[in-house]
């Protein structure tokens, strides 16, 4: 490339680094968070009507016919409205473009959701973290420091927490809220597994908006997030939102996938249980330590022996999981998606092998 080209690239793009997604062909999958059952070519095909959709055309740029469906599925008030993204990674681009402006800055706990940081970053915020404690809880009287000293325009709260797989009290939460004159997100991707939910408290907060996502529950290959908050800050940052972000067979297919709530609940509810047992099962393994969890994964660390070399062995016997140990705090920690019990049960005897 000569110096002209070079020249003219953002002046952080070499320490910029690429979301490192390893290639999973062929592995037992246990590395994002997906929901592990795949629906079926007989099911998918029975109820999806292709013939609706017509791909000549343009998608529903205001995704009207999902937002009214997420809006009677979620009790959305009528004071509040939802914008939809391509993923919710999207919308945090979305909200973070919105709110750029010389000297605002973004707040999170660390660690948390990598891309709040990234993406605050890229957009050209400043970005500002509070450590979680040592058991991963919320420490209120830090951030609340925080938020005194940096004024934050935006405050990301993962709930339940990834990569820590905790929930935080809904009280500190609620501090932060009061405490901060910008806005908080509430990011309830995991709320399938943890079953609580902020959304009732819509109605006291003008600042809050809680983003959620299909991802978790099935259906991460549509890259569908939503957003709700008071009608007069979603119509501002819809303003940044590109025209046709969701495809119209995503939108389709996520309204006939709303309609089947019962059948994504009830795969929730299996995973649930999944979890509950690939942790009892972990808990009796001496050489690692098991963090509890409200979402669809497991932290855990390595106590004796190191968190890459265990990584490594079960990528050779294609087990992909997720080294997190380069995170602040997670020093020798990975974590774990949970599987079928078959993916969960080989996981597991892989793990002991490869700490022996
Ligand atoms: N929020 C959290 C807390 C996540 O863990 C993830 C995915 N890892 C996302 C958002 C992104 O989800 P989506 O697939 O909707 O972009």
């Amino acid at each position: 490339m000569n110096n002209k080209i070079k020249n003219f690239f953002r002046s952080d793009i070499d320490e910029i680094k690429e979301y490192e997604i390893l290639d999973s062909n062929g592995m037992v999958k246990l590395d994002a968070m997906e929901n592990p059952f795949d629906l079926g070519l007989e099911f998918q095909t029975s109820f999806i009507p292709s013939s609706e959709i017509n791909i000549n055309r343009y998608p529903d740029g205001s995704c009207k016919n999902l937002i009214n469906k997420l809006k009677s599925n979620l009790s959305v008030s009528e004071k509040d409205n939802i914008l939809i993204g391509n993923g919710s990674d999207e919308l945090i681009q979305i909200i973070c473009m919105a709110f750029q402006k010389e000297g605002n800055v973004v707040l999170c706990p660390e660690p948390t959701f990598s891309m709040y940081k990234n993406i605050a970053k890229f957009v050209g915020l400043k970005f500002e973290s509070v450590f979680l404690r040592e058991d991963f809880s919320l420490d209120v009287d830090n951030m609340c420091e925080s938020i005194a000293r940096h004024d934050p325009a935006i405050i990301f709260l993962a709930y339940p927490n990834n990569p820590t797989g905790n929930i935080w009290q809904k009280s500190d939460l609620k501090k932060i809220i009061e405490s901060t004159n910008g806005i908080v997100v509430i990011d309830e991707a995991y709320r399938p597994f943890s079953g609580v939910s902020f959304i009732e408290e819509m109605r006291n907060y003008e600042n809050l908006l809680i983003m959620g996502t299909l991802s978790k529950n099935g259906l991460a290959g549509l890259r569908l997030g939503y957003l709700i908050g008071k009608q007069n800050i979603i119509r501002k940052i819809n303003k940044l939102r590109l025209p046709f972000n969701v495809n119209s067979i995503s939108q389709r297919v996520s309204e006939l996938m709303l309609d089947k709530g019962d059948y994504l609940a009830s795969q929730a509810k299996d995973i649930i249980k999944f979890r509950e047992l690939m942790i009892a099962e972990m808990r009796k393994i001496e050489k690692i330590e098991v963090y509890d969890s409200s979402t669809n994964f497991v932290l855990f660390k390595i106590k004796e022996g190191s968190a890459s070399h265990v990584f490594d062995v079960l990528l050779k016997k294609k087990i992909l999981i997720k080294d997190m140990s380069r995170n602040s705090m997670l020093d020798n920690c990975l974590r774990v998606t949970v599987g079928t019990e078959k993916e969960n049960k080989l996981f597991i005897q892989s793990l002991e092998n490869a700490l022996n």
